[in-house]
């Protein structure tokens, strides 16, 4: 099943540079690709809609995700998983 899921509903999170919270976020999530089934939830809570999709999997914009964790709280596959942010 193939959705249209634009990746511009927040122009905020998605056109301002400065809005940008790789640089202080503390936790980030990852995605299972394997548990994935592209049901979307993630993509609908998402707060800043940095969740975009993928050919077979819905993936995170970590430019613009703020590490809240609501999508692997809501994920009802459990297919996310947030981990910490790790000094490169
Ligand atoms: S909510 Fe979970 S299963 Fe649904 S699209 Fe997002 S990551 Fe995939
Ligand atoms: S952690 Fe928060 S901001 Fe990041 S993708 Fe999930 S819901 Fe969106």
């Amino acid at each position: 099943m193939t959705r249209n899921a634009p990746d511009n509903l927040c122009p905020i999170a998605v056109n301002l540079s400065e809005m940008l919270t790789g640089d202080w976020r503390a936790m980030r999530p990852v995605v299972d690709r394997d548990r994935c089934v592209k049901c979307a939830t993630c993509w609908l809570y998402c707060p800043v809609q940095c969740i975009t999709e993928k050919p077979t999997w819905f993936d995170v914009n970590l430019a613009t995700c703020k590490g809240c964790g609501i999508c692997a709280t809501e994920c009802p596959h459990r297919a996310i998983t947030m981990v910490e942010e790790t000094e490169d």
